[in-house]
């Protein structure tokens, strides 16, 4: 079966990160996989091409394809554009008209690197945890959405936290089937003490468990989990949270596990009725990094790694996935660093060379 890829680098470090996967893509259809490739424009390229952030017919390119690949949007030189046709529209773009619901963050601490995290070295070793936010609803898309002159030299504010039942039931559905390929653990964390949407969120997740009872389920106030994640994180399996507490506690995940050139994310929407396959993008949680684009110093492996997790997701290739993500961690237990994870005693590499290092090492495995 052909798996249909299509790649959208974006501006800045984007294309460089991505060339290391397309290099890894080749590999493995050298080696009977069949992964066919399209590529499009995404961000400040694409409105310097098209005038829009993602054009029509690359929009209808990523509604055809099985999984895009998002590399990173912006940088100064669009800095003025116009705010509806920004770089970061058309990741927005891609995620609306994708219907991509949830978004994945795992946070992995690779052996090798435990020891330059700002938290203990036991606290933080072998951690594996995983944040599952909700994406498409609650805080930042309720209304009403406004500032209003209350004429008396005030004025007022509102942001609307809101949450139907069915985006509360998907989100929680895939909280437990992800739960299943792991540690078998969900922990949902909202506000129920204070908020409506709390109290609702607590109620709909308990009664979707039903459904996965051999999947252990803990509440936690996302407050009191934002403490316990610093704390012991190795405590969690699965997290599940709304779109705001999501925002900020898969921040404070990820910085447990060190440098933004890490850390893979995905962006995943309800499977399709007839071929139960989901919408997927999968993109580096980094941006384009304009301060170092174009030097060759790039760290490839969140985009690496957004890939592994790509094999996993979308076409359960799980053998390539673990291979991939082993040979991440063997070319890092090897000393080898990019500039933004270097330490002492370990070699310097550029973005080319810790690519072929990765897939030496898949290579060596396969
Ligand atoms: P950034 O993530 O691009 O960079 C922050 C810092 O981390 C920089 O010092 C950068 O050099 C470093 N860094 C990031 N990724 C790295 C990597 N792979 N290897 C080595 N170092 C890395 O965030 P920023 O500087 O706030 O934003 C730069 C541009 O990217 C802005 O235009 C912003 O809007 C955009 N942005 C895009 C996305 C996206 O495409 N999803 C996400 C965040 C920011």
């Amino acid at each position: 079966m052909t798996h249909k890829l299509l790649l959208l680098a974006g501006d800045g470090i984007g294309p460089e990160a991505m060339a290391e996967v397309k290099k890894l893509i080749a590999v493995m259809n050298e080696n009977g996989a069949s992964f066919v490739t399209e590529e499009g424009l995404v961000g400040g390229c694409a409105y310097d091409a098209h005038g829009a952030a993602i054009s029509d017919a690359d929009m209808a390119k990523a509604t055809a394809a099985d999984a895009v690949l998002f590399g990173a949007v912006g940088g100064p030189k669009w800095d003025g554009v116009p705010y509806d046709v920004r770089p970061e529209a058309g990741l927005l773009r891609l995620r609306k008209d994708l219907e991509l619901f949830a978004n994945l963050r795992p946070a992995i601490c690779y052996p090798a690197l435990a020891s330059s995290s700002s938290l203990k070295q036991d606290v933080i070793e072998g951690l594996d945890i995983l944040i599952l936010r909700e994406l498409t609803g609650g805080v930042y898309f309720g209304e009403p959405k406004q500032i209003t002159d209350l004429g008396n030299g005030q004025k007022r504010a509102v942001d609307t936290q809101v949450y139907d039942t069915y985006e509360i039931e998907r989100i929680a559905a895939m909280a437990f089937e992800l739960a299943r390929t792991r540690n078998n653990h969900v922990t949902s964390m909202e506000k129920r003490n204070v908020m409506k949407s709390g109290v609702l969120w607590n109620e709909v997740v308990t009664a979707t468990h039903k459904a996965y009872s051999d999947v252990k389920l803990d509440h936690m106030l996302a407050d009191a989990g934002g403490m316990q994640l610093v704390r012991w994180p190795k405590q969690f399996d699965v997290i599940v949270t709304d779109n705001l507490f999501g925002d900020m506690l898969s921040d404070v995940a990820a910085m447990l596990t060190g440098s933004l050139g890490m850390l893979p994310s995905a962006s995943l929407g309800a499977p399709d009725a007839k071929t139960g396959k989901r919408k997927a993008l999968y993109e580096p949680v980094h941006g384009s990094a304009p301060d170092i684009a174009g030097k060759g110093i790039a760290n490839p492996i969140a985009m690496i790694a957004s890939f592994a997790m790509c094999l996993r997701y979308s076409f359960d290739m799980v053998v390539e996935a673990d291979r991939l993500e082993a040979a991440i961690a063997a070319v890092l237990a090897d000393g080898l660093r990019t500039k933004d994870i270097m330490s002492d005693g370990m070699r310097e590499v550029g973005t080319v060379e810790m690519g072929d290092a990765i897939i030496a090492k898949y290579r060596e495995a396969a």
